[in-house]
């Protein structure tokens, strides 16, 4: 892992405005491909204190600082969290996420230029009683040719879909295997289940 990391004094990005959406992650200096750019920090929680602490939040919505670890953990970075939390969503990322040992990193899929904006997808899940127009609540506009015009993941469906990010036969959790059940992935904050 060492060596991978961010260069004391160097740093890889900066926080800045984007186009895209709100803040966003900019690359200082060229990022190689493999490189473990910054860990998504942030408060861990239980889901239910996650919806808890979420529960009056307008449906539409849609910004979200929470993270998927596993079944039982969320981070959320709204409380102490950290500039990863700024890294948009994209349909085409240069960025993807990575949990190991129960931490959640966010590693370069290619060499990302100068001035680039990092981003990974955020596969958001979708849930029984999403309003109709979910989609457009949680509208992409990343721009990318392969755009599915939402942060949402797609619906379950289609038996096995293309892998498009992960599936290169390493060991770890990747961003965007086929299957997608244990998938890295950003969560929405839900209304708690009474
Ligand atoms: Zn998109």
């Amino acid at each position: 892992m060492a060596g991978k990391t961010a260069t004391r004094g160097a740093p890889m990005f900066k926080v800045r405005r984007s186009r895209v959406h709100g803040q966003g992650v900019f690359a200082l200096r060229r990022i190689r491909k493999g490189t473990r750019i910054v860990e998504y920090l942030g408060d861990r929680v239980s889901h239910r204190e996650a919806d808890q602490r979420y529960e009056d939040r307008d449906e539409r919505d849609n910004h979200t600082f929470l993270f998927i670890v596993d079944a039982r953990t969320v981070i959320d970075a709204g409380v102490g969290g950290n500039d990863a939390r700024f890294i948009n969503h994209s349909c085409d990322p240069n960025c993807q996420t990575v949990i190991e040992e129960r931490r959640v990193f966010i590693e370069a899929l290619r060499t990302i230029q100068p001035g680039e904006e990092l981003h990974y997808d955020y596969q958001l899940g979708r849930s029984r009683d999403d309003p109709p127009d979910v989609d457009e609540i949680y509208a992409c506009r990343c721009g990318q040719a392969s755009c599915r015009g939402t942060m949402l993941w797609p619906p379950k469906k289609k038996g096995v879909r293309r892998a498009a990010t992960g599936a290169r036969g390493d060991k770890r959790s990747r961003g965007t295997p086929a299957g997608a059940a244990h998938a890295p992935q950003r969560k929405r904050a839900a209304k708690p289940v009474r």
